[in-house]
Order: structure tokens, then C-alpha cells, then sequence
């Protein structure tokens, strides 16, 4: 869940292994950077897999009757229309409700509840953001929600800027919580290391059941292409 760099080819990796072994005269740091590159592509490789290979929900319709996730619970969906300014509330513990004006069509309704999902995550990350911020020691400057196809969250660590995935409104709450920790941690530490590892021990010591949590959860429709 760290920061995606540009992915590079085969070629530009080659490349960059001979421009490594030329400016370094294959001295070890110059050379277990490259090694670092190396793996951490490898690494970035095996995490775009495997949430390409997680389950995905069947694209939803946006029609009454269906199922759809609200902080990792399920509810119906009833589809009122009216001719009034739409909104989208729970209703009786097991409803979700969206108003929306007659004839709105399903990619209208799927907005105005994508907006109403990035509502109820940003209503939740600031205490998260104002809670973790003294307990890891460090900064978050920026926040955003994002539509990502392949990342739960990123941190950019120069800017301390972290995005987090608009799909954590459909998880349960304490999932968004692991992954705002997981990107706050980066601020202290790049790398999924052993340092790593074991600041997210300190500060969350359930961190792995969160983890397989998510990654077991079913993703929403996307369409893949690679
Ligand atoms: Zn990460």
C-alpha cells in the first residue's frame, strides 16, 4: 500500500541495472539499491495480482432489490423517485435508501451514491488522521479519497500526502482505520521491512487480522485492463 512509482519495463530495469553498474563500478550500496529496486517491483507486481485476483461483486444495476455494502454491512437497496434534490439515507438498520429524480438513469444513481460514500468516509478520517497523528508521531499534510483500481491507499512521504480508496466505505470501519495506520506509518518508515512490520505491531497489534480482512473482502465490479 505504499506510493506506486512509475512501473518500469523490462528494458527500463535493464537499463537501469547498466547505468547502476557503470556509475557504480558495481560497489555494494549502488549495487543493493538496484537489488532493492528490484524486489520492491517484484513486490508491487505481486500486490497488483493479487487484487486483481480477488472476488468481485457483479457490477451492480443500481436497481431496488439489490445488495449493496455500507461500513461492511449489507443492506437493500429501495430506489424512491422524486422530483427533489437526491439524497441517500439508511433506513431501519437494513435499508439504503437513494432518492433520486425520476428517470435518473444507473450511472447517475451510482454517482450520487459514490458521492454519498465519499461523504461518510470524510466524516470519519479527520478524527482518525487527528487520533493516529500523536500516537505514530507524525504529520499527515494532505488527504484524499480516490477511485483506485489496484491500492487500498498510498502515501506520497515528501509530501505526506495520503489517498485512500473510496471502496473502504463498504468495509468495516476498523479496515479504513489499518489502512490510514498502515499509510501513516510510511511516514516513518518506506519500506514493508521489519522495522516496518514492527511499528505496525506497536500501534496496531491486530494489524494482520484487518489486513486478511480486507483482502478477503469482495471487491466492487471493475473492469480490468491487464
Ligand atoms: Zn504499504
Amino acid at each position: 500500500m505504499k506510493l506506486l512509482p512509475a512501473m518500469l519495463t523490462l528494458d527500463e530495469v535493464q537499463q537501469r541495472c547498466v547505468q547502476e553498474q557503470q556509475s557504480s563500478n558495481v560497489k555494494p550500496p549502488g549495487w543493493l539499491s538496484f537489488c532493492f529496486e528490484l524486489s520492491r517491483l517484484g513486490w508491487i507486481r505481486r500486490q497488483q495480482a493479487r487484487f486483481a485476483a480477488q472476488p468481485r461483486q457483479s457490477e451492480r444495476e443500481m436497481v431496488h432489490g439489490e445488495s449493496h455494502y455500507v461500513w461492511g454491512r449489507r443492506y437493500r437497496l429501495m430506489i424512491e423517485e422524486r422530483d427533489a434534490p437526491p439524497q441517500v439515507r439508511i433506513h431501519g438498520g437494513s435499508k439504503l435508501v437513494l432518492q433520486v429524480r425520476p428517470g435518473a438513469a444507473a450511472d447517475k444513481r451510482r454517482a450520487i451514491l459514490n458521492a454519498w460514500y465519499r461523504a461518510e468516509l470524510k466524516a470519519r478520517i479527520p478524527d482518525l488522521i487527528a487520533k493516529w497523528g500523536p500516537l505514530i508521531g507524525v504529520q499527515v499534510t494532505e488527504w484524499r479519497i480516490k477511485r483506485m483500481k489496484t491500492r487500498w491507499g498510498t502515501c506520497n512521504i515528501e509530501a505526506q500526502r495520503i489517498w485512500l480508496n473510496l471502496e473502504l466505505a463498504k468495509k468495516p470501519p476498523h479496515c479504513l482505520e489499518y489502512v490510514l495506520v498502515h499509510e501513516m506509518v510510511h511516514l516513518l518508515e518506506q519500506h514493508h521491512n521489519e522495522r516496518f512490520r514492527a511499528l505496525m505491531d506497536q500501534f496496531m497489534p491486530q494489524w494482520q487480522l484487518y489486513r486478511d480482512e480486507l483482502n478477503r473482502a469482495p471487491l466492487a465490479h471493475e473492469h480490468w485492463e491487464y
